[in-house]
């Protein structure tokens, strides 16, 4: 996660040195860096960079390098520690200008808890699930998965995502636990298809995340591992799509696909082999489905005809008459014209919930936290 804080007063240069010096002696008393994946980094800039930093970042690949020069430029005070690529996100951060927004309520346990084992009573947070629709991920019933609490041992209690501060602070007073320390209110990207951007199939790159309208040209099959495939075709190109085993029974709706069906699927790209992995995916027109059910019935004797062999038609046996026409059926389709995403146990951090689509928060009416205001 990337934080940046913005000041409604323009800072001097001596008020800058003294938060530097601050935020820098936080870093070296509180934080834990020793994981592998962590690699932070603050940066404190009197400009905004241009958006088109964080709009790459998001959705393509930043380097060290063009956000070092970045800073450079812009006199940044900054630190990169360990592999110094914090600095990217960070900076990034800084260069955001929402067009969607969610927030996030993360409340904190005190530090003789940090490390014991979370105590959060599961029936409260589904509880709160219920109450407040405007919340998002953070509980998967048929997966048993309460997404609010984190995995690492680090100081977060929980932390509940939303569209609405105000129903987020009442989301907050639902949720029965261990005594909190505190709480702050996050703007942030999640749940807003930041990453997605929509491509052709032969412009799709690795690592990118992309929206693609095609038609299924091979049938969803399962793989070792339970993971389900299929492809899809455009004008330009044919690719493969999959929902991987921890998408659950997602996959089971992904076996409903069919060779002619057409849809715009949203996912990240995988390298080798190129592969979207599926986040949702919208069916836009489905084929009707038609299966034989019965060999030709003989229009003189009223009896079913007896097949002559493959592709050879059918025959009565009783008058001789022949036919290629089997009676054929209209299959029922198990999925309909609509979107279908994966569980909230797969979701990733920035994809986009059915729940908000075609919803986007623009406008803030007040961020505060259990003290202050901090924006
Ligand atoms: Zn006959």
């Amino acid at each position: 996660m990337f934080c940046s804080l913005t000041f409604t007063k323009e800072l001097d240069e001596n008020e800058e040195k003294y938060l530097s010096t601050i935020v820098k002696e936080t870093i070296d008393t509180q934080a834990c860096i020793d994981d592998d994946n962590t690699n932070p980094g603050y940066v404190l800039l009197l400009k905004k960079p241009d958006v088109d930093l964080y709009q790459k970042a998001v959705t393509k690949i930043v380097t060290l390098d063009v956000v070092q020069n970045i800073l450079h430029n812009q006199q940044a005070m900054f630190e990169g520690y360990k592999n110094g690529r914090g600095l990217i996100g960070a900076t990034a951060a800084i260069s955001w200008e929402p067009l969607d927004r969610t927030f996030e309520l993360i409340a904190y346990r005190p530090q003789q808890r940090w490390g014991a084992k979370r105590q959060i009573d599961l029936k409260s947070v589904q509880q709160m699930d219920t109450n407040c629709p405007n919340t998002f991920d953070n509980y998967d019933a048929r997966n048993h998965h309460n997404r609010i609490v984190p995995n690492s041992p680090c100081p977060i209690l929980y932390g509940i995502r939303g569209n609405d501060v105000d129903e987020l602070v009442i989301a907050s007073t639902q949720v029965k636990s261990e005594p909190i320390d505190s709480w702050l209110l996050f703007e942030t990207n999640q749940g807003t298809d930041n990453h997605l951007q929509k491509k052709q199939i032969a412009q799709i790159q690795p690592f990118e995340s992309v929206i693609i309208e095609g038609s299924v040209v091979v049938n969803p099959f399962t793989i070792q591992g339970g993971h389900v495939l299929f492809t899809i075709k455009d004008a330009t190109g044919t690719i493969s799509c999959a929902a991987y085993e921890p998408t659950k029974e997602f996959r089971n709706t992904i076996r409903g696909l069919h060779i002619g069906d057409f849809i715009e699927v949203y996912g990240g790209v995988r390298e080798h082999p190129l592969t979207i992995n599926l986040e949702k995916f919208e069916v836009k027109h489905l084929i009707t489905q038609l299966v034989k059910t019965e060999n030709p019935v003989c229009p003189s004797c009223n009896k079913h005809m007896k097949s002559k062999g493959t592709k050879q038609g059918y025959k009565c046996i009783r008058c001789g008459i022949t036919s290629f026409t089997p009676i054929i059926q209209e299959q029922p389709r198990t999925i309909i014209k609509r979107f279908y995403e994966v569980p909230v146990c797969a979701r990733r951090h920035l994809s986009k919930p059915l729940k908000r689509m075609n919803q986007e928060t623009r406008s803030v009416t007040a961020l505060y936290s259990e003290n202050e205001c901090i924006l």
